[in-house]
């Protein structure tokens, strides 16, 4: 951290518990947060921290995206899905033609468009080269045909990078990504906001692709067959964001339990008085600062450039399930108050239980590390 980072770090906050925490029952109720939220979080400067100035970002780095994505982790604020738009931005940003850059990296910083990335369907998800959706040259143009599920910011998306087949006969060279632009896109068609376990606030959607044109510009990098290298070149990114995250749901759970239980009365003395509490709170607390030490050292890795797709993929591991396990644990010592949504430990619960599976599930984090060995 540095004084620069502890400023954001107020703002961020600032913005969270004023404006985003106020709205989260309601944005739970309806399924997504809606517009508004968007372009607030970009006029303020709280989106796309990590892309340069130049492209309308916030000229930070990854840590300005690790406070951000704390700060809400830690107060179960899961509605908008930052890190996703951030990854969005990313693949632009890292991929895309210099056209492509100036087209979208703006509007995405200022909450105009909301990014969404459209790999999974509904026959494939952790095979990712069983995809069916296709991309046919035709005309100047791509026709995009296919459909997809479980799409974080879905039903809010104004842009969203679809991975295609160009070629099915080339297997993984065969696949690109097709940048659409969703507003009066004649052929694509949202469909249901998806009724979830948790994440209750954030819009995870089904999208239809029926033949969708695409201008060519639209192709990412503009070189069809590169989609699934792109795919792999950002990994390391986007899983150690998933452990970031974890980590901080982990310190967020703890503190609202530490609160709960020395306060609650039993047996005439606290809940925080019994051996098995202070037990089970210490092992909580020692995971989290042993973590700590390890995603820590993962975001500096990744500031100079040498996180690799292996450590990446333990950072996303080992953080989805200690968070699963700290949170079941942090609950437990709720009572039946756990087990209630107007609880945050319960909505913690909930929300908890995707980060074993998106992102790539567990078991394929367990084949990346063992295809490092
Ligand atoms: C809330 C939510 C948000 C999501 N957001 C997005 C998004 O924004 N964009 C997107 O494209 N996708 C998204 N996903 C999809 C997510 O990434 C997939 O669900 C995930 O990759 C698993 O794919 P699957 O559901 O098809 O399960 P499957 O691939 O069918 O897996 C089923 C089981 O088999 C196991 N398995 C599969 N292969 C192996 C193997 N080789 N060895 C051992 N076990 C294996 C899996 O680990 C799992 O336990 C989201 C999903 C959810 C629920």
């Amino acid at each position: 951290m540095t004084p620069d980072l502890e400023t954001f770090r107020d703002s961020v906050v600032r913005f969270l518990e004023e404006e985003m925490q106020p709205q989260d029952a309601a944005a739970r109720q309806r399924g997504h947060v809606g517009h508004e939220i968007w372009r607030r979080a970009g006029e303020l400067g709280l989106l796309c921290t990590d892309i340069p100035e130049a492209w309308g970002g916030g000229g930070g780095d990854f840590r300005h995206e690790a406070v951000l994505c704390e700060e809400m982790a830690c107060r179960g604020l899961t509605g908008m899905s930052m890190s996703v738009h951030s990854i969005v931005a990313h693949y632009i940003l890292n991929h895309g033609t210099e056209a492509q850059k100036q087209r979208y990296l703006p509007r995405m910083a200022a909450g105009e468009l909301v990014g969404a990335i459209a790999m999974t369907e509904p026959g494939t998800g952790s095979d990712l080269q069983g995809i069916r959706t296709r991309a046919q040259r035709h005309e100047g143009a791509y026709v995009l045909h296919g459909s997809k599920t479980f799409i974080s910011n879905g039903f809010l998306a104004g842009l969203v990078l679809v991975v295609a087949k160009t070629d099915p006969a080339l297997g993984a060279k065969g696949m690109s990504i097709l940048i659409v632009e969703t507003e009066n896109c004649p052929g694509y068609r949202v469909g249901r906001v998806l009724d979830k376990i948790g994440l209750k606030a954030q819009d995870t959607s089904e999208l239809f692709f029926d033949q969708v044109r695409v201008s060519e510009d639209g192709l990412l990098g503009g070189r069809e067959g590169l989609g699934f290298a792109q795919l792999m070149s950002d990994l390391p990114y986007e899983r150690l964001i998933i452990g970031v995250a974890a980590l901080a749901a982990m310190e967020g759970a703890y503190k609202v339990t530490l609160e709960h239980v020395r306060q609650r009365q039993a047996f005439g003395q606290t809940v925080a008085d019994f051996q098995n509490t202070k037990f089970k709170l210490a092992e909580v607390a020692t995971e989290i600062q042993v973590g700590r030490a390890f995603i820590d050292r993962c975001v500096e890795d990744l500031l100079a450039g040498r996180l690799d797709t292996v450590t990446a993929s333990m950072a996303k591991l080992w953080g989805s399930e200690a968070q699963g396990r700290a949170i079941d644990t942090c609950l437990q010592l709720f009572g039946g108050y756990g087990y209630m949504n107007e609880y945050l430990i319960g909505r913690m619960y909930t929300d908890a239980r995707i980060q074993r599976i998106y992102g790539g599930t567990s078991e394929i984090m367990k084949e990346v590390i063992a295809r490092g060995m």
